[in-house]
């Protein structure tokens, strides 16, 4: 049960002045569901703002704080295509456009009446020969409070929400802070001067504060370090059962290759801690296409061998089904008996299924959830391999692993590569196999470094590549500013990229970004799988999901800004068919040192490992698109160079905790149980009340 002491913090956002339904949407989709998550949603970074009398004192990119008076207002042509934008005039004369995206338009019409001098606060840009400010972060009636706006947090933001907003609703939230106990080991907590966690909070919303940011970041990487101790630890009190397998059906695999290196290594350390009574806690690491598939059926094959069952989980019920096909072909040699177990799978048929994992006719068990229902039992399930690892909870492999009269093996495979120093971050101490050898034969993709600039040029490329009757990928930038300003305005980047080789290309032209309605997002997928179109606009979207082996080139835009892993993601979607494939990376004409690095490395290496490696080295300095949505996110509070940086102490200290107070019994272990709950990471108490 939750501490008490909690509960002000659990209480729902609704609970805060102001909140009603209509805010309730926009502080979903940014997941501040409760006062706690609106205290811990730290501003991204802190303005220094420059008042200035009028427009020719301000640079441009510069943040400035200057009086307007609006003179026109000029809604879109075609409405919802294109910017408002609201023009407006300094004291001297000059000309500036406000300009908004999408529904945001609303409160310009609202706050900018023709006529009347308004403080404005915002980043000074140019848009052709014209100066403007894109969605100003003030707009202020009051000539005395723009004097407030010279250390200013900026907030990560959604539609509907503005700065002012949230920064009220965080100062509301800060009022209702408890003061907890302290969980950090004394000796530390004086060795590093972290102020308090009541403080750390409070400070961090008022400047950049590096310790208090640091302390917050400690808090969760405790939590996490502790909470997967917690589930190591009692995976090691359950009694596994050792299986050895002796090789029978392993010899009749008819396999069409010969196993790679790193193949046999993998299939190896597995079948050490198979032997083992100790459940097995397995990593399987590697690229998309270094055939995890295979090594995955080996394992299952050694628990069938030693008389018990395997199951495998996939995320979605496509992928369940495409490894069942898979499986049951390479598996018929062997005579292991294999099923498939989806939520799709009803009445009869499922009856059936469910018989034949009791009895024991049903070897290999493949399937999405749906295989650890309650009312899926087992006849004797030895093996659990769990496929794209990062997509299910701890708390469903502990459902899964109480499947066994014993604790099954797991084996958890991914396709991210993760650098070494963070694997113990996000996967706890489980051991790792990696395949960092990719079968021979595969087809290098040659990527080309191309500048921006050049765009008429590679629009002329594209259309010869179309002609050859293959398939495009056509990648566009984030193009939102770091200052939590609107998803909007990537659309409309992408919007006039797609409306542009729409002219060129005509109906063989679709779109795929986040805002579109699923089913037409669906739709368009569909139409590109297919072949009936031939060039696919997206945003960062296709990262997932997309496999089109006749697309074989890739065009990214301002590719400098993008994380190195992100573009070897992006990038993984060609190549995948016997044609040979490109991938042009397009970047502009003034380059940051790391980016021309990125380009360099991603231009020399196909790599995965390697690449997360150099991508981790080359982080920081903000420099980078939506490395937050970029999946690498394990952590809300902490990010990369704080993982880093502090990862090994509070790992260090949860095992001492751990090992002295296992129980959590002591004071300084009632307040590691806060901070569990404080993190959610409370699967880790809740294996304290068996053991
Ligand atoms: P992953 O799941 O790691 O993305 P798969 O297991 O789906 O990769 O394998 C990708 C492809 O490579 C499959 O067609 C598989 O049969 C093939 N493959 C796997 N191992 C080898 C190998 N050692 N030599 C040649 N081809 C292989
Ligand atoms: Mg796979």
């Amino acid at each position: 049960m939750r501490p008490d002491i909690l509960n002000p913090l659990f209480a729902e956002a609704k609970t805060l002045d102001g909140v009603g339904p209509k805010l309730a949407k926009p502080l979903g989709k940014l997941g501040l569901e409760r006062v706690k998550d609106i205290a811990y949603h730290l501003p991204e970074r802190f303005v220094s703002r420059r008042a200035i009398a009028n427009l020719d004192d301000g640079a441009e990119g510069e943040q400035v704080i200057v009086a307007l008076t609006p003179t026109e207002h000029r809604a879109p042509y075609n409405p919802g295509r294109g910017p408002y934008r609201v023009l407006a005039r300094d004291e001297i004369g000059n000309i500036c456009a406000l300009t908004y995206f999408g529904r945001a338009s609303y409160t310009a019409k609202k706050q900018l009446p023709v006529g009347e001098k308004r403080w404005v606060a915002g980043r000074l840009d140019r848009y052709g020969d014209m100066l403007q400010i894109v969605h100003p972060d003030h707009v202020e009636v009051d000539s005395a409070a723009h004097l407030a706006r010279m250390n200013e947090p900026v907030y990560p933001l959604s539609e509907g929400l503005t700065q002012p907003k949230v920064a009220g609703l965080v100062a509301q939230s800060l009022k209702r802070l408890p003061e907890l106990p302290e969980w950090i080991e004394p000796g530390q907590f004086e060795r590093e001067g972290w102020p308090t966690w009541h403080d750390a909070l409070h400070l961090a919303h008022k400047d950049a504060h590096e310790k208090a940011r640091d302390r917050l970041a400690y808090d969760e990487l405790l939590a996490n370090s502790l909470a997967l101790l917690l589930v190591r630890a009692d995976g090691r009190r359950r009694k596994g059962q050792a299986l050895k397998g002796d090789g029978r059906l392993r010899a009749k695999l008819a396999l069409p290759f010969e196993m790679t290196g790193a193949q046999k290594r993998s299939i190896s350390e597995i079948e050490g801690d198979l032997q083992q009574e100790a459940p097995m806690l397995r990593l399987l690491q590697g690229d998309v296409g270094a055939g995890k598939t295979v090594v995955a059926l080996a394992a299952m094959l050694i628990a069938v061998e030693a008389g018990k069952q395997a199951a495998l989980l996939a995320p979605t019920e496509i992928l369940a089904r495409q490894h069942y096909e898979t499986l049951r072909k390479m598996a018929a040699p062997t005579g292991a008996e294999v099923a498939l177990l989806t939520g799709r799978a009803k009445g009869r048929e499922r009856e059936g299924l469910l018989m034949g994992l009791l009895n024991g006719e049903i070897d290999i068990l493949v399937g999405t959830h749906a295989i650890f229902q309650d009312s899926v039992t087992y006849k004797d399930l030895g093996l659990v391999v769990v496929d794209e690892q990062h997509r299910f909870g701890v708390q469903q492999r502990l459902a899964l692993a109480g499947k066994g009269r014993r604790a099954p093996h797991t084996l958890a495979m991914t396709a991210t590569p993760i650098p070494r120093s963070l694997t113990l971050a996000q996967y706890g101490e489980m051991d790792v196999s990696r395949l960092d050898e990719l079968p021979p034969g595969r087809q290098a993709i040659e990527t080309l470094v191309f500048p921006q600039a050049r765009m008429d040029e590679m629009v002329a490329g594209v259309e010869r590549h179309l002609a050859t009757g293959q398939q495009a990928y056509w990648v566009c930038p984030m193009v939102r500013e770091a200052n939590g300003s609107f998803e909007q305005a990537d659309i409309a980047a992408a919007e006039a990229r797609y409306a542009a080789l729409a002219e060129r290309f005509g109906d063989s032209v679709v779109m795929v970004h986040g805002q579109l309605a699923p089913e037409i997002k669906d739709a368009n997928m569909e139409r590109f799988a297919s072949g009936e179109a031939r060039l696919l606009i997206a945003t960062t979207v296709i990262e997932v999901g997309v496999d089109v082996p006749t697309a074989t080139l890739m065009v990214i835009e301002q590719a400098e800004r993008f994380g190195l892993a992100q573009l070897h993601q992006l990038r993984g979607r060609v190549g995948r068919g016997s044609q040979k494939s490109r991938c042009v990376l397009l970047r502009s004409d003034e380059l940051s040192e790391n980016g021309k690095k990125r380009l360099t490395y991603i231009k020399d290496s196909q790599d995965g490992f390697y690449l997360a490696e150099k991508d981790l080295e080359l982080r920081g300095g903000g420099e980078l698109l939506g490395t937050r949505q970029s999946g690498d996110a394990a952590f809300m509070i902490a990010d990369l160079e704080q993982v880093q940086k502090l990862l090994p102490a509070a790992h260090a200290d949860a095992r001492l905790l751990i090992d002295r107070d296992g129980g959590l019994t002591s004071a300084r272990g009632e307040a590691a149980r806060v901070l569990l709950y404080l993190f959610e990471r409370d699967w880790g108490v809740q294996l304290l009340r068996g053991g």
